[in-house]
Protein backbone atom coordinates (compact mmCIF):
# COMPACT_ATOMS: atom_id res chain seq x y z
CA UNK A 1 0.00 0.00 0.00
CA UNK A 2 1.43 3.58 -0.70
CA UNK A 3 2.30 5.56 2.31
CA UNK A 4 0.08 8.74 2.95
CA UNK A 5 1.47 11.91 1.30
CA UNK A 6 1.96 14.06 4.71
CA UNK A 7 -0.11 17.23 4.32
CA UNK A 8 2.11 20.20 4.00
CA UNK A 9 1.58 23.90 5.43
CA UNK A 10 0.39 25.91 2.61
CA UNK A 11 2.66 28.78 4.19
CA UNK A 12 5.68 27.53 4.84
CA UNK A 13 5.95 23.41 3.88
CA UNK A 14 6.03 22.17 7.38
CA UNK A 15 4.11 19.31 8.43
CA UNK A 16 0.67 20.88 8.26
CA UNK A 17 -1.69 20.33 12.13
CA UNK A 18 -4.80 20.51 10.60
CA UNK A 19 -6.43 19.90 6.84
CA UNK A 20 -9.32 21.00 4.81
CA UNK A 21 -9.70 25.01 4.71
CA UNK A 22 -6.80 25.46 7.06
CA UNK A 23 -3.78 23.23 6.07
CA UNK A 24 -1.33 24.97 8.35
CA UNK A 25 1.62 24.31 10.64
CA UNK A 26 1.56 24.64 14.25
CA UNK A 27 3.06 27.92 14.43
CA UNK A 28 1.11 29.49 11.12
CA UNK A 29 -2.26 27.74 12.76
CA UNK A 30 -1.68 29.55 15.87
CA UNK A 31 -0.87 32.99 14.21
CA UNK A 32 -3.74 32.80 11.88
CA UNK A 33 -5.81 32.56 14.91
CA UNK A 34 -4.54 35.58 17.24
CA UNK A 35 -4.61 37.55 13.79
CA UNK A 36 -8.18 36.78 13.61
CA UNK A 37 -8.67 38.12 17.10
CA UNK A 38 -6.75 40.89 16.66
CA UNK A 39 -8.58 41.95 13.27
CA UNK A 40 -11.64 41.72 14.92
CA UNK A 41 -10.81 43.86 17.93
CA UNK A 42 -9.19 46.74 15.80
CA UNK A 43 -11.85 46.32 13.45
CA UNK A 44 -14.46 46.66 16.21
CA UNK A 45 -12.68 49.54 18.59
CA UNK A 46 -13.11 46.38 21.13
CA UNK A 47 -9.96 47.60 23.15
CA UNK A 48 -8.68 50.81 23.28
CA UNK A 49 -5.56 52.25 24.77
CA UNK A 50 -5.53 53.02 28.67
CA UNK A 51 -8.50 50.83 29.32
CA UNK A 52 -8.49 48.16 32.28
CA UNK A 53 -10.38 45.07 31.14
CA UNK A 54 -12.36 42.27 32.94
CA UNK A 55 -11.56 39.19 31.55
CA UNK A 56 -14.16 36.34 32.68
CA UNK A 57 -11.92 33.21 33.76
CA UNK A 58 -13.93 29.90 34.00
CA UNK A 59 -10.71 28.13 33.99
CA UNK A 60 -12.61 26.01 30.74
CA UNK A 61 -11.41 26.01 27.69
CA UNK A 62 -12.70 28.93 26.09
CA UNK A 63 -11.87 31.23 28.66
CA UNK A 64 -8.00 30.37 28.87
CA UNK A 65 -8.14 30.31 25.52
CA UNK A 66 -9.36 34.32 26.14
CA UNK A 67 -6.98 35.29 28.79
CA UNK A 68 -3.85 33.83 27.12
CA UNK A 69 -4.70 35.23 23.54
CA UNK A 70 -5.46 38.80 25.24
CA UNK A 71 -2.23 38.89 27.36
CA UNK A 72 -0.19 38.06 23.85
CA UNK A 73 -1.80 40.77 22.30
CA UNK A 74 -1.27 43.26 25.05
CA UNK A 75 1.80 45.12 23.22
CA UNK A 76 -0.07 46.31 20.71
CA UNK A 77 -2.21 48.86 23.58
CA UNK A 78 -0.84 51.53 25.26
CA UNK A 79 -1.58 50.67 29.32
CA UNK A 80 -3.88 48.15 28.86
CA UNK A 81 -4.52 46.25 31.64
CA UNK A 82 -6.27 42.93 32.36
CA UNK A 83 -7.98 41.55 35.73
CA UNK A 84 -9.55 37.97 35.40
CA UNK A 85 -12.43 37.33 37.29
CA UNK A 86 -13.46 33.90 38.44
CA UNK A 87 -16.70 32.91 39.95
CA UNK A 88 -16.84 30.11 42.50
CA UNK A 89 -20.24 28.61 42.79
CA UNK A 90 -19.19 25.89 45.15
CA UNK A 91 -20.21 23.07 43.16
CA UNK A 92 -18.50 20.03 44.44
CA UNK A 93 -16.08 17.77 42.98
CA UNK A 94 -16.47 20.06 39.80
CA UNK A 95 -15.46 23.63 40.63
CA UNK A 96 -12.05 22.92 42.49
CA UNK A 97 -10.48 21.91 39.44
CA UNK A 98 -11.39 24.57 37.16
CA UNK A 99 -10.66 27.42 40.17
CA UNK A 100 -6.92 25.91 40.52
CA UNK A 101 -6.44 25.83 36.80
CA UNK A 102 -7.95 29.37 36.64
CA UNK A 103 -5.39 30.28 38.82
CA UNK A 104 -2.84 28.75 37.60
CA UNK A 105 -3.42 30.20 34.01
CA UNK A 106 -3.47 33.78 35.89
CA UNK A 107 -0.50 33.59 37.71
CA UNK A 108 1.14 32.04 34.78
CA UNK A 109 0.31 35.09 32.71
CA UNK A 110 0.77 37.44 35.75
CA UNK A 111 -2.49 38.80 35.26
CA UNK A 112 -4.69 40.19 38.38
CA UNK A 113 -6.73 37.35 39.35
CA UNK A 114 -9.86 37.76 41.85
CA UNK A 115 -11.90 34.62 42.88
CA UNK A 116 -15.77 35.67 44.11
CA UNK A 117 -17.92 33.10 45.51
CA UNK A 118 -21.51 32.54 45.52
CA UNK A 119 -21.14 31.90 49.43
CA UNK A 120 -19.38 35.76 49.93
CA UNK A 121 -21.91 37.11 47.68
CA UNK A 122 -24.90 35.45 48.37
CA UNK A 123 -24.70 33.36 51.87
CA UNK A 124 -24.55 29.90 49.89
CA UNK A 125 -22.96 27.69 47.65
CA UNK A 126 -25.12 26.57 44.56
CA UNK A 127 -26.20 23.28 45.96
CA UNK A 128 -26.92 24.98 49.17
CA UNK A 129 -28.96 27.85 47.64
CA UNK A 130 -30.87 25.42 45.16
CA UNK A 131 -32.04 23.52 48.44
CA UNK A 132 -34.81 26.62 49.39
CA UNK A 133 -35.73 27.28 45.56
CA UNK A 134 -37.71 25.64 43.10
CA UNK A 135 -35.42 26.64 39.70
CA UNK A 136 -33.27 24.89 38.29
CA UNK A 137 -29.87 24.77 38.96
CA UNK A 138 -28.14 26.20 35.02
CA UNK A 139 -30.55 28.98 35.39
CA UNK A 140 -29.80 29.84 38.99
CA UNK A 141 -25.99 29.38 38.51
CA UNK A 142 -26.37 31.83 35.34
CA UNK A 143 -28.16 34.77 36.47
CA UNK A 144 -25.61 34.46 39.59
CA UNK A 145 -22.76 34.38 37.66
CA UNK A 146 -23.86 37.35 35.80
CA UNK A 147 -24.42 39.09 38.46
CA UNK A 148 -21.25 38.75 40.47
CA UNK A 149 -19.08 39.34 36.67
CA UNK A 150 -21.51 42.44 36.02
CA UNK A 151 -20.58 43.46 39.82
CA UNK A 152 -17.04 42.89 39.57
CA UNK A 153 -16.79 44.48 36.37
CA UNK A 154 -17.99 47.94 37.52
CA UNK A 155 -15.90 47.78 40.67
CA UNK A 156 -12.91 48.73 38.41
CA UNK A 157 -12.19 51.57 36.34
CA UNK A 158 -13.30 51.13 32.78
CA UNK A 159 -16.07 48.65 32.91
CA UNK A 160 -15.76 46.50 30.10
CA UNK A 161 -16.26 42.56 30.21
CA UNK A 162 -14.58 40.25 27.76
CA UNK A 163 -15.81 36.94 27.57
CA UNK A 164 -14.83 33.72 25.39
CA UNK A 165 -17.93 33.23 23.55
CA UNK A 166 -17.23 31.57 20.35
CA UNK A 167 -19.23 31.80 16.87
CA UNK A 168 -20.45 28.76 17.47
CA UNK A 169 -21.96 29.83 21.02
CA UNK A 170 -23.15 33.26 19.31
CA UNK A 171 -25.09 31.00 16.89
CA UNK A 172 -26.70 29.15 19.44
CA UNK A 173 -28.00 32.46 21.21
CA UNK A 174 -29.07 34.17 18.16
CA UNK A 175 -30.79 30.25 17.11
CA UNK A 176 -31.95 29.88 20.94
CA UNK A 177 -33.64 33.50 20.93
CA UNK A 178 -35.37 33.20 17.44
CA UNK A 179 -36.97 29.59 18.12
CA UNK A 180 -37.91 31.17 21.86
CA UNK A 181 -39.00 34.39 20.37
CA UNK A 182 -37.33 36.30 22.61
CA UNK A 183 -37.69 39.67 21.71
CA UNK A 184 -36.48 41.18 24.95
CA UNK A 185 -32.86 39.53 24.26
CA UNK A 186 -32.94 39.92 20.84
CA UNK A 187 -33.39 43.97 21.22
CA UNK A 188 -31.72 44.58 24.12
CA UNK A 189 -28.73 43.03 22.66
CA UNK A 190 -28.93 45.01 19.41
CA UNK A 191 -29.63 48.53 21.56
CA UNK A 192 -26.89 50.79 22.41
CA UNK A 193 -24.98 50.22 26.20
CA UNK A 194 -26.75 52.34 28.36
CA UNK A 195 -24.52 53.07 31.07
CA UNK A 196 -26.17 51.32 33.32
CA UNK A 197 -24.15 47.91 32.75
CA UNK A 198 -20.72 47.06 31.70
CA UNK A 199 -19.71 46.75 27.87
CA UNK A 200 -19.58 42.98 26.67
CA UNK A 201 -17.09 42.18 24.36
CA UNK A 202 -16.05 38.91 22.98
CA UNK A 203 -13.07 38.38 20.97
CA UNK A 204 -13.05 34.98 20.61
CA UNK A 205 -16.70 35.43 18.78
CA UNK A 206 -14.73 35.39 14.88
CA UNK A 207 -13.25 32.11 15.97
CA UNK A 208 -15.39 28.43 15.47
CA UNK A 209 -14.90 25.70 18.85
CA UNK A 210 -12.76 23.81 16.67
CA UNK A 211 -10.48 27.25 15.66
CA UNK A 212 -10.36 27.32 19.50
CA UNK A 213 -9.47 23.68 20.81
CA UNK A 214 -6.70 23.46 18.28
CA UNK A 215 -5.01 26.50 19.18
CA UNK A 216 -5.33 25.38 22.79
CA UNK A 217 -4.05 21.70 22.30
CA UNK A 218 -1.12 23.69 20.37
CA UNK A 219 -0.26 25.99 22.88
CA UNK A 220 -0.63 23.15 25.90
CA UNK A 221 -3.26 25.20 27.29
CA UNK A 222 -6.40 22.50 27.46
CA UNK A 223 -7.37 20.41 30.40
CA UNK A 224 -10.06 17.87 30.08
CA UNK A 225 -12.28 18.53 32.86
CA UNK A 226 -15.23 16.79 34.54
CA UNK A 227 -18.44 17.86 33.54
CA UNK A 228 -20.59 19.80 35.77
CA UNK A 229 -23.19 17.08 37.43
CA UNK A 230 -25.92 19.54 37.06
CA UNK A 231 -25.14 19.31 33.40
CA UNK A 232 -28.31 18.01 31.28
CA UNK A 233 -29.99 18.28 28.31
CA UNK A 234 -31.08 21.69 27.30
CA UNK A 235 -32.07 23.47 24.11
CA UNK A 236 -28.58 24.78 23.89
CA UNK A 237 -27.15 21.52 23.40
CA UNK A 238 -30.01 20.13 20.80
CA UNK A 239 -29.13 23.95 18.90
CA UNK A 240 -25.51 22.79 18.69
CA UNK A 241 -25.95 19.55 17.85
CA UNK A 242 -28.90 20.66 14.60
CA UNK A 243 -26.18 23.34 14.00
CA UNK A 244 -23.67 20.12 13.60
CA UNK A 245 -25.26 18.40 11.46
CA UNK A 246 -26.34 21.12 9.23
CA UNK A 247 -22.36 21.88 8.91
CA UNK A 248 -21.81 18.27 6.95
CA UNK A 249 -24.49 19.35 3.87
CA UNK A 250 -23.89 23.04 4.09
CA UNK A 251 -20.44 23.93 5.76
CA UNK A 252 -19.97 27.56 7.36
CA UNK A 253 -24.13 27.66 7.68
CA UNK A 254 -23.28 28.49 11.18
CA UNK A 255 -21.01 31.05 10.70
CA UNK A 256 -23.32 32.55 8.13
CA UNK A 257 -26.04 32.28 10.51
CA UNK A 258 -24.17 34.06 12.94
CA UNK A 259 -23.34 36.80 10.13
CA UNK A 260 -26.64 36.97 9.42
CA UNK A 261 -28.21 37.49 12.54
CA UNK A 262 -25.23 39.99 13.52
CA UNK A 263 -26.20 42.12 10.48
CA UNK A 264 -29.74 41.87 11.73
CA UNK A 265 -29.12 43.50 15.25
CA UNK A 266 -27.44 46.64 13.56
CA UNK A 267 -30.50 47.26 11.66
CA UNK A 268 -32.73 47.15 14.81
CA UNK A 269 -30.04 49.13 16.57
CA UNK A 270 -32.44 52.05 17.82
CA UNK A 271 -35.96 50.17 17.71
CA UNK A 272 -37.74 50.83 20.41
CA UNK A 273 -38.93 47.78 22.68
CA UNK A 274 -42.92 47.06 21.91
CA UNK A 275 -43.15 45.38 25.00
CA UNK A 276 -42.30 48.94 26.61
CA UNK A 277 -39.32 47.48 28.60
CA UNK A 278 -36.47 49.52 28.69
CA UNK A 279 -33.19 49.29 30.37
CA UNK A 280 -34.04 50.12 33.85
CA UNK A 281 -31.73 49.88 37.66
CA UNK A 282 -32.71 47.30 39.78
CA UNK A 283 -34.71 48.80 43.10
CA UNK A 284 -32.61 46.80 45.54
CA UNK A 285 -29.44 46.29 43.80
CA UNK A 286 -29.02 49.39 41.07
CA UNK A 287 -27.80 46.75 38.86
CA UNK A 288 -29.35 46.61 35.33
CA UNK A 289 -32.89 44.90 34.62
CA UNK A 290 -35.99 45.76 32.54
CA UNK A 291 -38.04 45.29 35.35
CA UNK A 292 -38.26 47.11 38.47
CA UNK A 293 -36.39 44.34 40.35
CA UNK A 294 -33.35 42.18 38.70
CA UNK A 295 -33.31 38.84 37.97
CA UNK A 296 -30.83 37.92 40.32
CA UNK A 297 -32.70 39.99 43.47
CA UNK A 298 -35.50 37.93 42.91
CA UNK A 299 -34.09 34.48 42.86
CA UNK A 300 -32.35 35.35 46.06
CA UNK A 301 -34.81 37.27 47.85
CA UNK A 302 -32.83 39.92 48.13
CA UNK A 303 -34.71 42.20 50.01
CA UNK A 304 -33.83 46.43 50.19
S1 LIG B 1 -23.85 23.21 33.85
FE1 LIG B 1 -25.34 24.58 34.79
S2 LIG B 1 -24.92 24.48 37.01
FE2 LIG B 1 -23.14 23.61 35.96
S3 LIG B 1 -21.71 25.33 35.76
FE3 LIG B 1 -22.92 25.24 33.85
S4 LIG B 1 -24.65 26.65 34.22
FE4 LIG B 1 -23.72 26.18 36.23
ZN1 LIG C 1 3.75 26.94 8.32
ZN1 LIG D 1 -31.05 43.60 41.79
Amino acid sequence: MAAETPLLCKTCGANAVSGGEYLLCTTHFCEMVEKKVRTHIADQNLILDNEHIAVALSGGKDSTVLLYILSKILPYFERVKLTAITVDEGIPNYREQTLAYAQEVANFLNIEHRIISFRETFGGSLPSLLKKRNVSACTLCGVLRRKILEQETFSIAVPKLATGHSLDDEAETAMMNILTANIDAIINTASPNSGKESLRIKPLSVLNEYEIALYGILKGIFREFPECPYAGPSLRAEVRQMFLNMESTYPNITGQFADNYNSLLSSIANVENPSGKSKKECNICGGPTSGDICRACILIDAKK
